[in-house]
């Protein structure tokens, strides 16, 4: 299961000479997508008896995320951190995924069936690339935006969302990779014994790109193929109106507002 701890704020503050995110001071949070892909896999965890492990690329203090979700009730959480992986876009950031992933599958030999989680977008970088980038890299099927799935021996049979309104039920055999909408399930909290453990006895693994034996020219700055050139806020080109009275004089306002500007 991949998370990513994004800022926990709905406006994002951008450093105008690197074109970065303004990280310092800013509350982290798991993303909220991720909280979804935990669930699903705690619940496939108490049906199935599996192991889940939490996987994060991100700097040390994402360690707080990773307990987070030991005190969930997940297995084991894996922190990708080091200066090598900084700078990545969504490619460098997949790959590295993807060396760690290979890593932990060859060392507790579950290589032929395992099922990647991931969530359907992460609500910083928002492109929702990472989960597509993964599957290539690991060679796998994968099922985006997925709203339910079944889980048996060797295969998942999903229901994935298909433009705005229409489901699809794709099967696909293990090893597979899906990505979950947040209308999936609704996460559970930390229970105050799981927060304890979590603290107290679940390990943490730290994975650095030495381990992982990367290649530095596939992580990090070096390893992305993208360049942010500016990130801004669009100015706003119309003032706002202001419809004031009763409901259904507000509605009236609207739709002849509405008409005037030919949008019905
Ligand atoms: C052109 C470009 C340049 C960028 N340059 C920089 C930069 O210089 N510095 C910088 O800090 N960021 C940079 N970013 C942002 C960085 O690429 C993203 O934070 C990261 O690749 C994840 O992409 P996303 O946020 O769009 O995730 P999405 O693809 O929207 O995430 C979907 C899911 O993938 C998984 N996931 C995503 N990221 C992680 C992660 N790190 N660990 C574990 N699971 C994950 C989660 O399950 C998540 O729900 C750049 C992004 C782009 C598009």
């Amino acid at each position: 299961m991949c998370i990513k701890q994004v800022p926990g704020v709905s406006e994002v503050k951008i450093d105008p000479n690197t074109n970065t995110l303004v990280r310092e001071g800013v509350l982290s949070i798991i993303n909220p997508n991720d909280r979804n892909a935990i669930e699903l896999a705690l619940m496939l965890k108490e049906k199935h008896k599996l192991e889940v492990i939490a996987l994060s690329m991100g700097p040390p203090q994402a360690e707080e995320i990773l307990r987070e979700v030991l005190a969930m009730g997940v297995d084991k959480g894996v922190l990708l951190t080091d200066r090598a992986f900084a700078g990545a876009d969504t490619l460098a950031t997949s790959h590295t995924l993807s060396l760690a992933i290979k890593k932990i599958l060859k060392e507790s030999n579950s290589e032929e069936k395992y099922l990647i989680i991931c969530g359907a977008q992460a609500i910083d970088g928002d492109t929702g690339q990472v989960p597509p980038e993964l599957a290539e890299e690991l060679g796998i099927p994968q099922i985006t935006y997925v709203l339910n799935i079944e889980l048996s021996e060797d295969k998942i049979v999903a229901e994935r969302k298909f433009r705005a309104t229409e489901i699809v039920i794709i099967e696909t055999q293990l090893p597979a990779l899906i990505s979950v909408l947040n209308d999936i399930n609704k996460p559970r909290y930390p229970s105050i014994a799981g927060i304890m453990k979590a603290y107290e006895k679940a390990r943490l693994t730290y994975l650095d790109s030495n381990t992982l034996n990367a290649d530095k020219s596939k992580i990090g700055l070096n390893g992305s193929m993208t360049e942010v050139r500016k990130i801004f806020i669009p100015k706003r080109r119309v003032n706002p109106i202001m419809l004031v009275g009763s409901n259904e004089e507000v509605v009236q306002k609207l739709c002849q507002h509405l008409k005037e500007d030919k949008i019905f």
